[in-house]
């Protein structure tokens, strides 16, 4: 199988060129058609000479997506089902906000963490996707809004997988986008989300990134934690909660907790002040996500009045907190879900920790 060109970093690609005995400045140029012109060919990087253009054939594929499917959602969300090379689907999603479009990107081919309310990991993992792969999601739907000279400005890994359990990959695509010569994506600009692998939270930390680092957190006792997210059997909240600690401590900045709130699970007044204890000594961000109803489930959407109760208790105790809804309701545009209905997997609820 050729390479994809997308998994490259320029330092890399100069390397190749070099060792090809071809000019390292090739591979700004090389780079400058990607990533600014985002041609769909080799043969349309006019500048480069013909037979580098057949190396470049040879050795790299550039179009290692194909779009499988596509669902609109009324409020904008667009959610894109690609096939790998190896054959396998994967997810991406676009979201319209106030401020720009946001790409939120799968970063494993299923999930073998298990969440009970997550769709990605029913069938367990395929395989990580690789830097390349993380990357051509991005330039994907670029490509898609430059029809109407629109621009990706920010990037979130939350799709399917658990990007701390495929660490240099994700790390590596990162990198990558936001490289001035790519898509240039700022490192605020991009939000990297765990369900709470504690050793990488600690890695994570100490390459002390401008990277937002969001932790789904979802319950304040280890018994109901453990129940939806056997992650926590492994990494227990205390472990969770001083490598937060920890995180906040060697860079300064704060992280975004999700809690996505299920009806008669998480929702009550108690556990939103368990929620403002836990959070409190800590430099963070609350998004509390009232997850919507889905068929084939017995978790529920909270009623308004006790979302609200939830939010106020939160607000009471001096939290910073924000509601957010999740996006692309009326289309199958949570993590797994799109995935899931074309490998005929049972449907199961799940929640799009996007924000
Ligand atoms: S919520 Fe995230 S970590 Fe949990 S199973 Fe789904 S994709 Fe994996």
């Amino acid at each position: 199988m050729r390479n994809n060109i997308y998994a490259y970093t320029l330092d890399e690609l100069e390397d190749y060129f070099i060792k090809l005995n071809e000019k390292k400045f090739r591979a700004k140029q090389v780079f400058d058609w990607l990533y600014q012109k985002r041609v769909n060919a080799f043969s349309d990087m006019n500048n480069l000479p013909k037979n580098l253009i057949e190396k470049l054939e040879e050795n790299f594929d550039i179009n290692i997506l194909t779009l499988d499917m596509k669902q609109e959602s009324k409020d904008g969300t667009i959610k894109f089902l690609f096939q790998v090379r190896d054959g396998h689907y994967i997810e991406s999603v676009l979201m319209a906000h106030q401020y720009g479009y946001s790409v939120c990107v799968s970063s494993q081919i299923g999930c073998k963490m298990g969440c009970t309310f997550c769709a990605s990991t029913i069938g367990g993992i395929v395989r990580d996707l690789d830097s390349g792969e993380m990357v051509s999601q991005v330039v994907e739907i670029q490509k898609l809004l430059d029809k109407d000279n629109k621009r990706v400005s920010s990037v979130v890994v939350m799709g399917s997988g658990e990007p701390f359990d495929n660490f240099y990959h994700t790390m590596k695509f990162i990198d990558i986008i936001n490289h001035e010569k790519t898509l240039h994506i700022g490192s605020r600009h991009i939000t990297v989300s765990t369900s709470g692998v504690v050793p990488k939270i600690y890695e994570f930390a100490d390459m002390n990134s401008q990277v937002t680092l969001a932790i789904s957190l979802h319950a304040t006792t280890n018994a109901v934690r453990s129940m939806i997210m056997p992650i926590n059997r492994a990494y227990p909240l205390e472990q969770l909660i001083d490598a937060v600690k920890y995180y906040n401590q060697v860079t300064n900045r704060r992280v975004s907790f999700e809690f996505g709130l299920l009806n008669g699970v998480n929702d009550t007044v108690e556990e939103a002040k368990r929620l403002a204890n836990l959070v409190k000594p800590l430099l963070c961000h609350v998004n509390v996500i009232p997850i919507n109803d889905v068929m084939e489930t017995h978790y529920e959407k909270p009623k308004h009045m006790k979302i609200n109760q939830f939010v106020k208790v939160l607000e009471k105790n001096g939290i910073n907190v924000t509601i957010r809804r999740e996006k692309g309701t009326d289309i199958d545009a949570a993590c797994g879900q799109l995935r899931a209905k074309k490998g005929n997997l049972k449907k199961k609820e799940n929640v799009c920790q996007e924000v």
